[in-house]
C-alpha cells in the first residue's frame, strides 16, 4: 500500500469527503498538511519560447483550458480549505481575457495573489486594473541583463524593453515586485549586472533560478549546462551580494543541481506542501509531474473534492513520506531532509521515478550523469531549441549569430 501524508494516522472520517475529513481533524493546515500556497497555471499559451521552460513538452491546448466560472469555483474551494495563497501563473497568464475577474474573485474569498507573468503582454492600464481588483504581488521573469541575450533566449522581439516598462509600473502602482532571473551557461556571465538590475527596479526580492533539467530544458541541456567554474564564481557573486545588499534586496540561491553534493528537497517533499493546478484543471504534486509517465492525476473536473484529491489520490501518494524508497535513500539518515530529491530528475534521467535523484552523488547514477554534464558543460552547442506548441523549433542561424 502507498504510503500517506500521514502515514501513521488512518483517516476516520470519510474518504470520499476531503472537507469532512479536513474538519473532522480540526481544520488546520498543519493537522492535515493542505499546503498555504498553490499555484494555478492559468494556461499553456505565452508569446515566449524560452528553452529551459518547465510547462510539459506536450502543451494544453486554449480548448482545454478551465473556463472562468471552473477557475472561481476552484479558487472558492481553495480558500474553504485553508489555501491562503494563489500563484497565477502559465504559460503567460496575461493571456487570459478574465484574469482581472479572477483575481477579483480569489481576492473576495480571502486569498493573497501573486502574479507570475513574462510581462510582455501587459500595459499600464491592464496592470493597474488587477491592482484595482485586489492583486497584492508581481513576480517577472528576466531573460538577461540586456536586451541582445535576453530577447534571444525568450525568442520574442523586444520582451527586456517591455519587462523593464512593466517593472516600473508595478512599482508606480506601489506593488511588491520579485525579479526571477533563470540562470544557465550562456547568460550566468550576466549576473552582476542582474542583481544591480533588480536593485534599480526597486524589487523587494530577486530568485536567481537555476534551469532544472527536465521536459524543455532536458531538450536544451547541452546549450544550458553551466560549467562548474561559473557555478563557483556564481556562489560567490551571490553571497557577496547578500551582504552587501541586506535590507535593500533579498536574494534567494540555490546551487543547481548537478553541482551540489545532496539533491534539493523538491517541492519541499513530493505531496507534503505544494500543488499545483494545471490549465485543464489536473492536480499536480509538481508543476513537472505529468512528465512522469504512468501516473494518473486527479482533476477539478472529477467528481471528488481537491481535499479529497491531495490527501488520497495515487499520484500524490505514491512518493509521499519515506516509504517508498529504495536504497541508498531507505537507510540514509537524509531521508527525511531531502526526501530523495526530485522525482521528475529521476524519472527523466534513469527513467523510475522511483529511483534516488541521480544529483545525489549516494545515487550509483551519479558519476555517469555529471560526467556528461561536465561534457556538455564544455561543448560548443549553443543554439536552443525553443519552446511551441509544435513540439520545438530549432534557433536559425542567423538568429544565433546575431
Ligand atoms: S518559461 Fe518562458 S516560455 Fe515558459 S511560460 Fe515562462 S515565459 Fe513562457
Ligand atoms: S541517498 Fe537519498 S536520502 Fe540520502 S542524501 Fe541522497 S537523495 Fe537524500
Amino acid at each position: 500500500m502507498s504510503p500517506t501524508l500521514t502515514d501513521a494516522t488512518p483517516l476516520a472520517a470519510d474518504p470520499n469527503d476531503g472537507l469532512n475529513v479536513l474538519e473532522s481533524r480540526g481544520s488546520t493546515a498543519e493537522t492535515f498538511g493542505i499546503p498555504l500556497a498553490v499555484l494555478a497555471e492559468l494556461t499553456h499559451r505565452c508569446p515566449l519560447q524560452c528553452p529551459y521552460c518547465s510547462n510539459p513538452v506536450e502543451l494544453e491546448r486554449a480548448s482545454g483550458e478551465l473556463s472562468t466560472e471552473e477557475w472561481k469555483k476552484v479558487l472558492s474551494e481553495l480558500a474553504e480549505i485553508g489555501v491562503l495563497q494563489i500563484h497565477f501563473s502559465g504559460g503567460e497568464p496575461t493571456a487570459r481575457k478574465d484574469l482581472v475577474e479572477l483575481v477579483r474573485h480569489a481576492t473576495e474569498v480571502g486569498l493573497y495573489t501573486n502574479l507570475i507573468t513574462s510581462a510582455v503582454l501587459l500595459t499600464k492600464d491592464k496592470l493597474a486594473a488587477l491592482a484595482d481588483a485586489g492583486l497584492c504581488h508581481v513576480q517577472i521573469s528576466f531573460q538577461g541583463s540586456e536586451a541582445d541575450i535576453a530577447d534571444r533566449v525568450a525568442g520574442f522581439r523586444n520582451a527586456h524593453a517591455q519587462k523593464i516598462k512593466a517593472a516600473g509600473w508595478a512599482r508606480e502602482l506601489d506593488l511588491p515586485l520579485t525579479v526571477n532571473a533563470v540562470m544557465h551557461r550562456q547568460n550566468l556571465h550576466q549576473l552582476p549586472d542582474i542583481i544591480q538590475m533588480a536593485v534599480d527596479l526597486d524589487a523587494d526580492r530577486l530568485e536567481v533560478a537555476n534551469v532544472q533539467y527536465y521536459g524543455w530544458a532536458l531538450k536544451n541541456r547541452a546549450a544550458l549546462m553551466p560549467t562548474l567554474e561559473q557555478i563557483e564564481e556564481t556562489s560567490h557573486i551571490v553571497e557577496d551580494a547578500q551582504v552587501r545588499l541586506k535590507g535593500i534586496l533579498t536574494i534567494d540561491y540555490v546551487v543547481p543541481d548537478y553541482y551540489a553534493l545532496r539533491p534539493k528537497k523538491c517541492m519541499g517533499g513530493w505531496g507534503r506542501q505544494f500543488f499545483n493546478i494545471s490549465p485543464t484543471g489536473k492536480i499536480l504534486p509538481c508543476h513537472a509531474a505529468e512528465t512522469i509517465t504512468g501516473l494518473d492525476f486527479e482533476s477539478v473536473r472529477s467528481n471528488h473534492s481537491i481535499a479529497w484529491i491531495w490527501q488520497n489520490s495515487d499520484a500524490f501518494n505514491r512518493y509521499r513520506g519515506t516509504g517508498w524508497m529504495p536504497e541508498p535513500c531507505r537507510s540514509c539518515e537524509f531521508k527525511e531532509v531531502d526526501f530523495g530529491g526530485c522525482r521528475c530528475q529521476a524519472f527523466a534521467l534513469t527513467g523510475d521515478a522511483g529511483n534516488t535523484d541521480p544529483a545525489c552523488t549516494l545515487s550509483p547514477m551519479h558519476e555517469q550523469i555529471f560526467k556528461t554534464a561536465e561534457t556538455e558543460a564544455s561543448g560548443d552547442v549553443n543554439r536552443f531549441i525553443y519552446r511551441n506548441f509544435n513540439g520545438g523549433t530549432p534557433e536559425a542561424d542567423a538568429q544565433h549569430d546575431a
